[in-house]
Parts: C-alpha cells; structure tokens; sequence
C-alpha cells in the first residue's frame, strides 16, 4: 500500500516524490507515468533535443537507480485510469492494464496536452505538435527534410523551434492569431523586440490571422489556408497553440476543475486528501482578483510540488516562490521573473538596442515583474527583489549603466 500514490511521473510528479524523501517521509512513494519512457525532462525538447545537440539519456530527471535508492517506485506505462478515493484521502487506482494501487493520498501531476488546432487537416502527415519526446523526435526527422515550414501560434514553444528552422535556412512562417506574440504570456515590449529579432532571421509573420484548413493530398499537407484564404505552402507545420491542463482524472473525483484543477497555495485541491501540481492546475492570480492562472514552466511545477510535498510529509509550508521562467532562442536568453498581468507601468532599459532589453513592470508602484533579454543580472536583481518583498525605482532603473541591484529597496 502506499503512502502517496502520484499520477502523472513528469517534471512534478517526480519533485513531489523526491521532496517527499528530502522531508523524511518514510513510506512507500508510487509513481505512475503514462509514457512509455522512465521521467524526463521538456524544456531541452524544443531546444538542444530538436537541434540534435541532446539524446534522450541527457533529458532523464533522475537515473533508474536513484529512484530504486531513494524507495520511489516509477511505473512508466502506466496510466492511471480510474480512481476512487474516500473522504480521507485513502482508495484506490486502477492503471491501464487492470493494475491496482491503494493509497493513503494521492497527488494529480497530469501535466497538459497539447491544445488540437480545430479545423480540418489536422490529421494529415508532416503536421506536428510538442509536448513529449517521440513528438520531438518525429519534429526534428521531419525538420532534416523539410523546405517550408509553418508554425501555428507565436508562444514560446513555436518561437524556439521557428528560431532552430531559419537558422537551418528553412523558409520559416509563424502564424499567430492575436496581433503581437506571446500575448497570452509576456507584454507588448517584449513581443516586439522578439519579432524584430526573429525579422532579422528571415522568419516571417503572420499576426492577427486565423488557420482555415490545413490543405493536403489525400496523404501530406502542403498547404495552410488562412482564414482570408490565402494558402501558405509547407510541408512541414507544427501546431503550437498552448496547452490544455489534463483534467481527465479529477473530473472523474468530481474535483472543483475550471480548465485546470482548481487549488490553493499549498496545492490542495476541493477535495482534502488530494492534491494537484504542474500544468495541470491553475490558482488565484496575485494581481488579478478573481482571476485563475495556470503557470506552465519548470519553476511553477517544482514550486507546487514543493509546497504540496511539504503538506504531506506535515512540514513547514516552504517560502511563497517568485514565478521565473527562460527561453532560449538562438543568442537570446529570456528570462523573466514575476507575472506582469495587470501592471500598468513599464520602464525599459538596454545598452545596445536589439541585442539586449530589460523591461520592468509596475502596479500601484510596485515592482511585479520583469522580462529580460541577455541582461542576466537585471533578471536576478528582480528575482532577489521579488522574494523578498522589495521594489526598485522606476525612473533609476531607466538608466541601463545602473545595476539593479543597487537600486533595491
Ligand atoms: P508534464 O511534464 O507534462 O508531466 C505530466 C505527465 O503526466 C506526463 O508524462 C503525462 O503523460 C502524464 N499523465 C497524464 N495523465 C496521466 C494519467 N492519467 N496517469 C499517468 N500519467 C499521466 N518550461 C520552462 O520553464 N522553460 C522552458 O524553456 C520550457 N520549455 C518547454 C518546451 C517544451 C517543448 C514543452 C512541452 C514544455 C516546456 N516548458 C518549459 C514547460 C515545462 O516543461 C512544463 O511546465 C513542465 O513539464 C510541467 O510539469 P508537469 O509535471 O506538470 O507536467
């Protein structure tokens, strides 16, 4: 029997487990993974994975025997396809297969899928999404032969891989239907100062359009036809319009699920003895009352799984993290730290424009978060600031010879 069976073996279903050890936690840790492939890691799957710089050996988030060391059993192929779970937190899981687990709680870490682009053709060969690795492997096969290529949805994961493309001279096109890029997570300032970047490259855009259909022969597409009905040719398109939070399992435990699991800062979910970390979930918004987030990144699935970890090993609630996340694309290192929804004041600073930008944001005066491009320090001055309740100055912090960290207060 367990003592915390997870669901979900990604980058915090695995945090979760290992926190649990660090904390002294001494019963049995289940961790069950539908993939077929011991825990890995996602970032490196649109960066040195699809460049060929990486093999799958380098992705793992710990080796085999790490886990047998630390008494955490993982489960790779097994999905976890029903549960029953009483008012305590205790019941029972059955895996794909008819397996059974019995635990004393449970934690959600389902991760997300890839959001499917409505429209007809999505079926055709040479269209692909990112979310896992074979997804990358097939990316990065595809990308040896292709000559054209169209990104649907200019986020991240769509900037990273048209950045790899161009650099690869593939006629590259993103096409993002909101008028700027990265809308739905970064501010105008930094949207611009990417597109320009990525111009530079030879990447071309396609801002405020909509995909119709993506045209093929029967077999293969070679054609994406946009809402105006202009057709871009490609033979390669990679759908990359966001993710949806998998929620199959705590729909099925009558959970409170609005897009995401619905949890509170120590990541319980409705039900008491149940907990949910990573993309799955989303929260309240610091800034933005009323409002539910779902953070996908690294830092937020570990810092979730911290803080649910700690809950169930009955130790201190960790400290409230600072949410940061990093994109790499080609010489560009982005680094953010905090959220700016709602600001309503920005001050930028960069010494040589185009090749570097930090832009601060501003709410009630207050510092709540920052975007920086190849200025490494301006990103850890605002992270320090941030954890520790701190703001800086706007109008110092304009002047890019003044380091951040001497404008703190
Ligand atoms: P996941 O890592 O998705 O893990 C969830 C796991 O649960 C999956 O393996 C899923 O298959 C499994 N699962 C689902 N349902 C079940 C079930 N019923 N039973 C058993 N298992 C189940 N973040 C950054 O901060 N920086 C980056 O540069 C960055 N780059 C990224 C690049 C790519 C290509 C992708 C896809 C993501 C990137 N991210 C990045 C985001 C980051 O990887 C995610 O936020 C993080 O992986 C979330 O962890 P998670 O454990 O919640 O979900």
């Amino acid at each position: 029997r367990a003592g915390v069976l997870v669901a979900g073996a990604g980058e915090a279903g695995v945090r979760v487990a290992t926190t649990l050890r660090e904390l002294g936690y001494d019963r049995p840790i289940v961790l069950c993974g539908d993939e077929p492939h011991q825990p890995y890691q996602r970032p490196p799957l649109s960066k040195a994975f699809l460049d060929g710089k990486a093999v799958r050996a380098d992705l793992a988030l710990r080796t085999p025997e790490f886990f047998r060391d630390a008494g955490i059993e993982v489960r790779p192929g097994q999905r976890v396809t029903d549960v029953e779970v009483d008012d305590s937190g205790s019941g029972t899981a059955t895996c794909e297969g008819g397996d059974t687990v019995e635990f004393d709680r449970l934690v959600l870490a389902t991760g997300a899928r890839p959001r499917p682009l409505p429209v007809d053709g999505g079926g055709l060969d040479g269209v692909c999404v990112l979310r896992g690795v074979d997804d990358a492997e097939r990316l990065r096969d595809r990308l040896a032969t292709a000559g054209r290529v169209v990104i649907v949805g200019g986020g991240y994961i769509g900037l990273e891989v048209a950045a790899l493309a161009s650099a690869r001279g593939l006629a590259t096109t993103v096409v993002e239907r909101e008028d700027r890029l990265l809308s739905r997570v970064s501010a105008a300032p930094l949207s611009e100062f990417l597109a320009e970047r990525h111009r530079e490259w030879g990447v071309e855009f396609e801002l405020a359009a909509d995909v119709r259909e993506l045209v093929g022969d029967g077999h293969r597409v070679h054609d994406v036809r946009l809402a105006d009905g202009r057709l871009l040719p490609a033979d390669l398109v990679l759908v990359g319009i966001g993710a949806v939070p998998e929620t199959t399992l705590a729909e099925k435990l009558g959970l409170d699920v609005r897009r995401g699991i619905v949890v509170d800062a120590g990541c319980r979910t409705s039900h008491p003895g149940v907990w949910a970390v990573g993309d799955c979930t989303v929260r309240a918004h610091p800034h933005l009352p009323g409002e539910l987030i779902g953070v996908e990144s690294v830092q937020n699935a570990n810092d979730q799984a911290r803080a649910a970890a700690a809950a169930l090993a009955g130790a201190e609630p960790p400290r409230p993290p600072v949410p940061w996340f990093w994109s790499d694309q080609r010489d560009l290192k982005l680094q953010i730290a905090g959220i700016s929804s709602g600001y309503d004041r920005h001050v930028v600073r960069g010494t040589s424009p185009g090749a570097d930008l930090t832009v601060l944001y501003y709410r009630g005066g207050e510092l709540i978060a920052a975007e920086s491009v190849n200025r490494p320090a301006d990103f850890l001055a605002v992270k320090r600031a941030l954890g520790k309740g701190k703001t800086i100055a706007p109008e110092p912090a304009a002047d890019p010879a003044t380091p951040l960290k001497e404008l703190i207060t």
